[in-house]
């Protein structure tokens, strides 16, 4: 038994506050190994680093890095600046440390906002494959967000494109935790749904909501129904402004893609004029959490033609 050539494998890490995945792309751009481990915050920045960069040369890497991480980052220098998940290692320049254990050029580790990063893997090897523009909406414990433009990451002048989950939906909604009212993920995420429901008398729960809803009419199904309309008119501003006809659903909840359909097309079509239901291409994410680290492994390869 030949070992597949390790030469040129570009690896992706999405590191998320409980666990790190992370995996290989051949040099097609193919997945080929992943694996994943515990984040053990309490352990440290240095450690989480250190076994970071084991579990990558465990993967072969040698092309490119790519890391993802959920919050506000700074690109330039490769650091997390704020993550309610990630708390600990907030500041710490964890893209330049790991470089260092991987001998690697910190300009070859492209770093990336985990919802970008997934957006970039449904693109390149899951439900976008062959789209050229749109956007991804992640439905977890908030609303996570990444657009393409014409086969493009849109990041923005200040690297803060795409946070969906933001966008207001009703100005005299719920308080968010960005200190805003009534912004998307106060509609549409994991938790908001748990809230909606509890606030209904129904199952909290989003799985067994959804599964109850899967189950035929009746309140949950129209909650479900409800969630979606509203995630409708929060993604309505990208069909007004640029033409968006391309949307994909993926997180947790995104499970429920489905019964959050039919509402999602009358919140479009509600927000926006001049359109028809038939003019938007709407998938559930098919990746799962493996998206992360497929997009960050792709966005690392792109640093090799800059470089
Ligand atoms: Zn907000």
């Amino acid at each position: 038994v030949s070992t597949p050539p390790r030469a040129g494998r570009s690896v992706g890490i999405d590191l998320g506050g409980t666990s790190v995945k992370l995996g290989a792309l051949d040099l097609e751009g193919a997945p080929i190994d992943s694996l994943s481990f515990p984040t053990e915050l309490d352990r440290g920045p240095a450690d989480l680093a250190r076994r970071m960069a084991e579990a990558a040369r465990a993967l072969g890497v040698e092309g490119s890095l790519g890391l993802a991480a959920p919050g506000l980052l700074e690109r330039g220098r490769g650091v997390v600046t704020a993550s309610p998940n990630l708390a600990p290692i907030e500041g710490f320049p964890l893209r330049d440390e790991l470089a260092r254990l991987l001998g690697f050029d910190p300009r070859r580790v492209r770093f990336e906002n985990d919802a970008n990063a997934a957006a970039v893997g449904e693109h390149c090897a899951g439900a976008a494959r062959g789209e050229h523009s749109f956007a991804m909406a992640t439905l977890g414990t908030g609303v996570g967000g990444g657009i393409l433009l014409e086969d493009r990451l849109v990041i923005g002048e200040g690297g803060l494109a795409g946070e969906l989950g933001h966008v207001v939906i009703d100005p005299r909604g719920p308080r968010c935790g960005c200190g805003g009212r009534g912004c998307l993920e106060q509609y549409a995420s994991a938790s908001a749904a748990a809230r909606r429901a509890r606030e209904a008398g129904l199952e909290p729960d989003p799985v067994r909501l959804t599964a109850l809803a899967r189950g035929g009419a009746g309140p949950e199904r129209d909650l479900l129904s409800a969630i979606g309309r509203d995630l409708g008119r929060g993604l309505a501003p990208l069909v007004t402004l640029i033409d968006l006809r391309c949307f994909v659903i993926g997180g947790g909840f995104g499970a429920a893609f489905e019964l959050l359909l039919p509402g999602l097309v009358e919140g479009l079509l509600e927000r926006t004029f001049g359109r028809r239901p038939g003019d938007f291409r709407l998938y559930p994410a098919t990746l799962g959490g493996d998206a992360g680290w497929i997009g960050a492994a792709r966005l690392g390869r792109q640093t090799l033609s800059v470089i």
